[in-house]
């Protein structure tokens, strides 16, 4: 048995944040993820422009981030783990966004990434806390000598997934599952329990 599971958040435990953001707000270009964009640098620069040309503040996203509430079965496959692993949540998304969210997972451990806000609410910045924070969070927790195991849907997952001790796939799109095959793939939380228990 795994000592900790260490879990990606968008898209395995929430829906994905600026997709949602984008369709609410109706700005197409906002959707793109890591998924189409595998330079998560390339990938927010773009993001914070367009949230500039919009005139659009951290306020107004928070609001929409407020009512997209976790996927359905997320609190529950939680609590499981929980009972059972200790749990981290490692994520690329960033504390100011992820907080509404986190109220209803319960306050499990998140490990992300902050914002910079200008008085305004302008967001003027991102400053991750290192480069591949997933995949050293897992080195280090074998360090200490842990086992690990660890799921997530994407291209930034796949560090983290290679250097644990499983790694484990939930609902990836078939292209990367198909670039990866040595991972997994589940698509529901009954599987992810299985795989998660395996031994
Ligand atoms: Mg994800």
């Amino acid at each position: 048995m795994f000592d900790i599971v260490c879990l990606d958040l968008e898209g395995v435990l929430v829906p994905e944040i600026w997709i949602n953001v984008a369709d609410r707000l109706k700005i197409p270009a906002l959707r793109a993820t890591t998924r189409d964009i595998p330079d998560y640098d390339v990938l927010m620069q773009q993001r914070l422009r367009l949230l500039d040309e919009h005139g659009l503040t951290l306020q107004d996203i928070q609001k929409v981030i407020a009512d997209m509430g976790p996927l359905p079965g997320a609190r529950e496959f939680l609590d499981w783990v929980r009972e059972r692993y200790q749990l981290m949540i490692l994520s690329d998304t960033f504390y100011e966004f992820a907080h509404p969210l986190m109220r209803q997972l319960g306050w499990p451990t998140l490990f992300c990434h902050h914002l910079d806000v200008d008085a305004s609410g302008r967001i003027t910045a991102y400053r991750l806390r290192m480069k591949d924070q997933k995949t050293q969070a897992v080195r280090r927790l074998h360090e200490l000598n842990f086992t690990v195991v660890a799921a997530g849907d994407s291209y930034n997952d796949t560090g983290m997934l290679a250097e644990a001790d499983r790694g484990i796939f939930f609902d990836a799109p078939q292209s990367i599952q198909q670039q990866f095959p040595q991972f997994r793939a589940t698509h529901s939380y009954e599987e992810l329990k299985q795989e998660i228990m395996k031994k």
